[in-house]
């Protein structure tokens, strides 16, 4: 698909449209999660007592992060353009949907993305599972193939693949996953260039 003609897109939202602050290993070592381990699939694993309480921690850990979170190079002016050109715009986030919320508004795209189309880790399957952009394919009346997913990491591009969507890997000097991808830009800078 051509970038310049999608008028669906699905933004990952920690390290793409902000700052990359989340320090995973330090999350790990704090919950005793092993350093290999998935956090969201070790905590579901856990008895149900403590995964809940590990699930406070990390939920009252990322709203401090989600609170001074800034915007990525490029974030801003990217979505806005999209905006002006009337796509639809969501969210597919393994963070919680309140922080997806508090997060967006620190940087300043509160009003960017209606809340039923920001799915935090509660409202879909954690990526790479491609549940959360299949249940947007739906919202919106458009088949997968039309979803544009935007992200920094290989789950995000591995959602794309796994749910027939267009993968757009961002903020890395140079694409670590060439074999996921369809389109890569350095920052979202370079991909509103791409338009
Ligand atoms: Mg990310």
């Amino acid at each position: 698909m051509k970038l310049s003609a999608a008028r669906h897109w699905v933004f990952d939202m920690d390290g793409t449209l902000t700052l990359a602050v989340h320090d995973f290993e330090a999350i790990k070592r704090v919950l005793d999660i092993p350093l290999e381990h998935d956090i969201l699939h070790h905590l579901a694993a856990l008895p149900e007592d403590e995964a809940a309480a590990k699930h406070a921690w990390l939920l009252e850990h990322e709203r401090e992060l989600a609170l001074n979170a800034r915007p990525a190079a490029g974030a801003i002016e990217l979505v806005r353009a999209l905006q002006s050109r009337d796509c639809r715009l969501g969210i597919l986030t393994r963070n919680a949907h309140e922080l997806a919320l508090l997060t967006l508004q620190a940087i300043g795209l509160g009003d960017c993305f209606s809340t039923a189309d920001i799915l935090g880790r509660d409202e879909a399957p954690p990526k790479p599972h491609p549940g959360g952009l299949l249940q947007l394919a739906e919202r919106w009346q458009v088949a997968p193939a039309e979803l544009v997913m935007v992200g920094d990491y290989r789950f995000d591009l591995e959602c794309a693949r796994a749910a027939g969507a267009c993968g757009v890997l961002v903020n890395l000097p140079e694409n670590l996953w060439p074999e996921l991808t369809d389109h890569f830009a350095v920052d979202c800078q370079a991909l509103q260039r791409a338009l």
